[in-house]
């Protein structure tokens, strides 16, 4: 494969340095192509692209924008099949999953916000015998950082909206899966969307993405990514006063009340548990079931999870593919031996060693999904966010110690309640800390809604009106009438 640029005023060039990055297969360990390991030079190309850009751009009018988001989704849509492929070569997702979910929500992403901006439409107040019209103009440039785990499809979500609000665009894509990035750049340049409206700068995240929170003429930064980066990145933006969205982490509780009907909802509870081996921010790590059906639930579940198709990515059958990378195995891995350390019982799976694949390579990184129970609800394995096909069992015996033990842990972004009675879930929803809570569904996403999390889970909103929100300035016009 041909290596991956840099995309700045709308042509691919290489690192200002000449270095280079390996992009690797975890299915298979094999190099797949180079990227650029750019530095701060590169994100001052970019950004000054995207500056001498960002007056046209803005000057558009929305209708005209609406349509570059549409031929961007009508695009994208022709090379579904090109991106489900290129993802699941690069993380290591089943390919049925990389065209359900990546593929398709990337063109939805586009689409969904061009049909939002032909329905927006501004408020105004009158009082006072004046009458307020609220105006929104683009912050200008703006970064977006987004995360390894849902390459294509968290970098859509961010770019259709800063596009449709008249922002140009500097990007920085995971060093660990830059090619939908790479893919998309070259989707604008066939379109012709004017150059510097879209720049995307490859590299690690020390050296490129600081380098973006740190640039004064970057307004804004729309960050998805760990926690511990998350504050790394407030701490730079803050005293430059830059708007910043934080998407962070989360180790989400699914709670399974005693009326909940076990034999229809195995199998989403198996998908909110182990999709993308685990590696979504909103997959439920902690499962918590009423102890008058806990053993009922643990023989069902394990069961259904021992269902599973673990295997070659690009085979159609395989339900789980890989983690990210060997060295996220590992990590991993040492939470299930932590697990164990810390008194939890392995009902199924384990560490690649104790429960192998079978026919996939060494090199891949491969992990069986894995279930432990016996363990307290604020142990680390129950507390800290593994990120992996790990989930952990706990009983509770009424509907307060379940809240309780749902809101022990720092995060806050999403959380589920399983129950026969949608009333109770609604009401038991509205006691959970989180941004997101789905009453018997999980990841069931109307893109107008708002999506963000609470405590150490981010900052922020993005979704529907509060993605344009976020990118856009407000100023209010009071206009006293004649
Ligand atoms: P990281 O925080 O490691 O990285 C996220 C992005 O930030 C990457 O592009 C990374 O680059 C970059 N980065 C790293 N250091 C800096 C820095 N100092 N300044 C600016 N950017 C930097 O997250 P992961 O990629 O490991 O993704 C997994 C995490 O993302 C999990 O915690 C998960 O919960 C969270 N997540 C949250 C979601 C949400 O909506 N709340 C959705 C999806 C994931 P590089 O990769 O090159 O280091």
């Amino acid at each position: 494969m041909d290596p991956v640029l840099n995309y700045i005023d709308g042509a691919f060039v290489a690192a200002q340095s000449g270095e280079t990055l390996d992009t690797v297969n975890p299915a298979t360990g094999d190099v797949i192509t180079t990227l650029p390991r750019s530095g701060s030079v590169d994100v001052e190309a970019a950004t000054s692209a995207a500056l001498r850009a960002s007056s046209k751009w803005a000057a558009t009018s929305m209708a005209e924008r609406i349509q570059w988001l549409h031929r961007l989704a009508d695009a994208l849509d022709e090379d579904h099949e090109t991106i489900a492929r290129l993802e699941s070569m690069d993380t290591g997702k089943p390919i049925s999953l990389a065209r359900r979910v990546d593929a398709s929500r990337s063109v939805a992403n586009f689409r969904f916000f061009a049909e939002f901006g032909e329905q927006h439409e501004e408020p105004t107040f009158s009082d006072h015998g004046a009458v307020n019209h609220v105006h929104r103009s683009p912050i200008g440039c703006v970064g977006l950082i987004t995360p390894w785990n849902l390459p294509l499809y968290l970098l859509t979500w961010k770019v259709a909206p800063a596009m449709l609000m008249g922002n140009t665009i500097v990007a920085k894509p995971s060093e660990l899966t830059p090619l939908t990035a790479h893919h998309l750049a070259s989707v604008m340049q066939r379109i012709g969307l004017p150059k510097g409206v879209f720049n995307l700068v490859h590299g690690l995240g020390p050296e490129v993405g600081q380098a973006m929170v740190e640039h004064p003429q970057i307004r804004g930064i729309s960050f998805t990514g760990g926690t511990a980066t998350g504050k790394i990145v407030a701490a730079t933006a803050a005293p430059m006063f830059k708007k910043i969205s934080l998407e962070l982490g989360g180790k989400n509780a699914t709670v399974v009340l005693d009326d909940a009907p076990l034999d229809e909802i195995m199998d989403d509870l198996v998908r909110a548990s182990f999709t993308n081996s685990g590696q979504v921010c909103l997959c439920g790590s902690r499962i918590l079931v009423d102890s008058a059906i806990y053993e009922d639930f643990k023989g069902r579940f394990v069961e259904a999870v021992g269902r599973m198709v673990i295997g070659d990515p690009t085979e159609e059958s395989t339900t789980m593919g890989t983690v990210i990378s060997k060295d996220h195995q590992q990590k991993v891995e040492s939470y299930i031996r932590l697990g164990v350390e810390e008194g939890g019982k392995v009902l199924i799976g384990g560490t690649s060693s104790e429960a192998p694949v079978d026919n996939v390579p060494s090199e891949g990184a491969f992990l069986r999904p894995t279930v432990l129970e016996g363990l307290s609800h604020t142990s680390r394995t129950a507390t800290e966010e593994i990120f992996g096909p790990v989930v952990t069992l706990h009983s509770f015996d009424n509907e307060d110690e379940a809240v309780a033990m749902a809101n022990a842990t720092e995060y806050g972004l999403a959380g589920s309640v399983w129950t026969k009675d949608a009333k109770r879930g609604h009401a038991f929803g509205q006691r959970l800390d989180t941004g997101i809570v789905w009453v018997n569904t999980w990841l069931n996403r109307d893109l107008r809604t708002p999506f963000g999390g609470v405590k150490q889970s981010g900052v922020g909103r993005e979704g529907g009106a509060w993605s344009l929100n976020f990118f856009s300035e407000l100023t209010n016009i009071c206009v006293l009438q004649p």
